[in-house]
């Protein structure tokens, strides 16, 4: 196994804004390995909430590297646990390297993954896009350069509702709010009832993630379904969200990964609850990962490519938020580097 890797600073289209800051540019790592003269792919974008840069990523790769290059590459979920045991703290390089590994895997069968896991992509749930916090007139006029049958609106401000119901003058498509912990209980209570009034269908992350004792009594009385994000990170948080949430946002960047994203999914259904997968501005080259998981989701948050101006790979495209699949084997991309 040869390791290489780039990294990038994908600048948005527009300055993107969350309860938590705003940011112009978006750093990634794509890594990419080398087996039996297949080359595989894989992305982590650095999020500077979770405290793990690029620079965090690069180094401990190529701390490691020897670790990562002499491993007798079989099958990727043994992979994982060898990467998994090999950097404890550093989820998103596990990520990249288990989706690199997933991308050879399909390449040497010759099959997108979606193909080698049976599943219908007709059953693939249609992408949102997602509208940052800005002034109520500049978040109007971008739902109205991206017309979209979705919309998550990141919210967590002190004007919520009135964005929210500026934006549903100019149009009927679904709504989707993200507050990224951004409310109070009391603010919950009060915001989600206006909130189902204008049509929006969930709220994600309402409260601080680890305000549990809130998130109970909100389960319990909120008129909308309720997903994990920041509350939800690994595998073990799909078990403490139940009777929390009625869903979970997984990321695969944050969860370290598609072996065990597959896995958390897989949880969340024995607990009964819905699934989404969401992104954190990836290229097309992350984004089609989660595109190879979407035929097992209720909600699909893959809208990396369509907020960034620059894009390193071509991969899946959307028709109007509709997934349309390619050919080409493994996670269905082909890189321009
Ligand atoms: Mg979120």
């Amino acid at each position: 196994m040869k390791v290489n890797y780039k990294t990038y600073n994908l600048p948005f289209t527009h300055p993107f804004t969350i309860s938590k800051g705003t940011k112009t540019h978006q750093p990634t790592l794509i890594v990419e390995l080398e087996f039996m003269g297949i080359k595989g792919y894989g992305e982590a974008p650095a999020i500077s909430y979770y405290n793990i840069p690029v620079e965090k990523m690069v180094e401990d790769l190529e701390r490691k590297r020897i670790f990562i290059e002499k491993y007798a590459f079989n099958e990727p979920e043994r992979y994982w646990h060898y990467l998994h045991h090999l950097f404890p703290a550093n989820p998103f390089l596990v990520c990249a390297l288990d989706m690199a590994a997933w991308d050879i895997y399909g390449k040497l069968k010759r099959k997108q993954l979606h193909q080698l896991w049976n599943l219908d992509t007709a059953k693939s749930p249609v992408t949102d896009f997602t509208i940052g916090i800005d002034t109520i007139e500049n978040m109007v006029a971008k739902m109205k350069e991206k017309s979209w049958p979705i919309y998550k609106i990141k919210v967590g401000v002190d004007n919520d509702i009135e964005m929210v119901a500026a934006l549903r003058k100019h149009t009927d498509a679904i709504f989707r709010v993200d507050a990224n912990a951004g409310w109070s209980l009391e603010q919950a209570l009060q915001k989600i009832p206006l909130l189902k009034e204008l049509g929006v269908e969930m709220v994600e992350q309402p409260l601080a993630k680890d305000n549990w004792d809130g998130m109970k009594i909100l389960f319990e009385r909120s008129v909308l379904p309720l997903y994990a994000d920041e509350a939800c990170v690994f595998e073990d948080d799909v078990e403490k969200c139940h009777q929390h949430f009625h869903g979970i946002n997984i990321k695969l960047t944050k969860c370290s990964g598609i072996t065990p994203a597959r896995r958390m999914i897989t949880k969340a259904r024995e607990l009964n609850m819905e699934v989404m997968v969401g992104c954190m501005n990836e290229s097309s080259v992350g984004t089609a990962a989660i595109a190879q998981l979407a035929p097992l989701l209720d909600k699909v948050d893959m809208d990396g490519p369509l907020l960034l101006s620059e894009d390193i790979a071509e991969g899946v495209q959307f028709d109007n938020g509709k997934l349309i699949y390619n050919e080409w084997p493994g996670l269905g991309i082909k890189l321009n580097w």
